[in-house]
């Protein structure tokens, strides 16, 4: 560690790293860096918070369980333990990312929360300043890669009488563990994805009574059909047939398995799962109860909100309904926008999301990469973190023996 050159770092501690600089240490960052070890090439992890995957251990609910069979989940060189049920569970998972960890030695900075990163084209380096203790610190290296994931922030809609006049608990999905402290309550849950879906059901698994706005038209699936994960079906149909067919088959298998859903107020899309996956990035929702208690009326769906009162809301319907507390499961987004800078603006400014479509927006130009930013959840963060370790490896060598030579 040194001290940086130029005026306005001069009282910032540089730390000059020989390798890449990885921000972010949720599965993504630790694939990756899993990678690099297995090669020999140096890196740094700079995470913000004081764990690693922190949005899986501080971030969700306790009932959680991976949506997707455990094969598609598993991170490059290290698979689940045999144990592990089908679908492991939140803590399965923590488990199994330490161990991951701790097998291939990641030690991230912790409590370093990245504020800007610059590519320095005079000097052909990445300058990185992250908040560290009160100060700021900054690391140097050839090459960065993004790793602060699809989820980093949470999304807050603005609706109109919930800051000022509804008067009630307001919490976002990321900050609900469980139904327990909502017994006997009447909940609003603003949002129907899986998360929304999800916590509807664990409201009512914990005796209390949930309405679920939908605003838009959603994609239900079973998440398995006849002991076969609807997502496996899709993956092995898609190696023979095309997208839009295959499409057409899920929903005649949701139709099949589900009944009509549209009577129940969840209206179905007009283009199919995965085109709308791919094109919007909709994610669809995997069925594991929600639908039950919909149907036996114990989750109510509601349309639209059109603003809040106290203790009320009023829906775009015109229906107005008594609400002690309300749940956003409104999601998530990137925050690369906020502190990346510069490098031919290889993300995109609105979302935060890389231009180049999967499966090739995982390298930039300027030693930039990006890990996590497909839509693909742990799969797509799986591939092109072995993508991006072989890369580095092979540049990190070349530049190696280059300047072994030169000394
Ligand atoms: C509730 C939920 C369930 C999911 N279930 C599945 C599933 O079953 N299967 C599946 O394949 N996918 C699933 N996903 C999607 C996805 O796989 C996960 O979100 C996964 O955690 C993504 O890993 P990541 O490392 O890319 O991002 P994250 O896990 O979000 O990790 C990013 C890390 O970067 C850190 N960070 C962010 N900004 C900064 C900064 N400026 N400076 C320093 N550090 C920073 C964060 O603190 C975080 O630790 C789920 C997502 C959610 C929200």
């Amino acid at each position: 560690m040194g001290q940086c050159a130029g005026d306005e770092f001069l009282s910032r501690p540089c730390t000059w790293v020989n390798g890449p600089i990885i921000v972010g240490a949720g599965p993504s960052g630790l694939a990756v860096a899993a990678g690099l070890r297995r090669q020999g090439v140096p890196f740094v992890v700079l995470e913000r918070a004081d764990c690693i995957a922190s949005l899986w251990r501080r971030c969700t609910y306790d009932r959680l369980k991976l949506h997707l069979p455990k094969r598609f989940c598993q991170l490059p060189y290290l698979p689940f333990p045999g144990e592990f049920p089908e679908y492991p569970s939140k803590s399965q998972f923590v488990d199994y990312l330490d161990a991951y960890a701790a097998r291939f030695a990641v030690r991230p900075r912790f409590g370093h929360s990245v504020r800007s990163a610059r590519y320095d084209a005079a000097t052909g380096l990445w300058r990185v300043v992250a908040a560290f203790g009160g100060a700021e610190v900054e690391y140097i290296g050839r090459w960065l890669v993004v790793a602060t994931g699809e989820n980093a922030e949470k999304v807050v809609p603005e609706l109109e009488g919930l800051g000022e006049q509804f008067g009630g608990d307001v919490s976002h999905v990321c900050d609900y563990k469980s139904g327990e402290r909502y017994r006997g309550k009447r909940v609003l849950v603003v949002g129907c994805g899986n998360s929304g879906m999800e916590i509807s059901l664990d409201l009512c698994d914990h005796g209390a009574s949930p309405a679920m706005v939908v605003r838009n038209s959603v994609h239900v699936l079973p998440r398995e059909v006849m002991g076969k994960s609807t997502f496996e079906l899709a993956v092995l149909l898609l190696k023979w047939l095309p997208e839009r067919l295959v499409d057409k088959i899920l929903m005649a298998v949701a139709w099949a398995a589900l009944g009509n859903v549209a009577k129940l107020g969840l209206k179905r899309p007009s283009v199919g799962p995965l085109e709308l996956k791919n094109t919007h990035g909709r994610t669809p929702v995997l069925d594991i109860g929600a639908l039950a208690k919909i149907k036996s009326g114990e989750i109510k769906v509601v349309p639209g909100i059109k603003r809040f009162f106290p203790g009320k809301v009023e829906l775009v319907d015109g229906q107005i309904l008594d609400v002690d507390s309300v749940v956003l499961a409104t999601g998530y987004r990137s925050n690369v926008p906020q502190w990346l800078q510069g490098c031919d603006d290889f993300f995109r400014k609105e979302d935060g999301l890389p231009r180049t479509p999967f499966p090739n927006g995982w390298k930039g130009s300027c030693g930039l990469y990006a890990v996590g930013f497909t839509n693909r959840g742990l799969s797509g963060a799986a591939a092109d973190s072995v993508r991006i370790a072989a890369d580095i490896g092979e540049a990190w060598r070349a530049e190696t023996k280059l300047s072994k030579r030169r000394s």
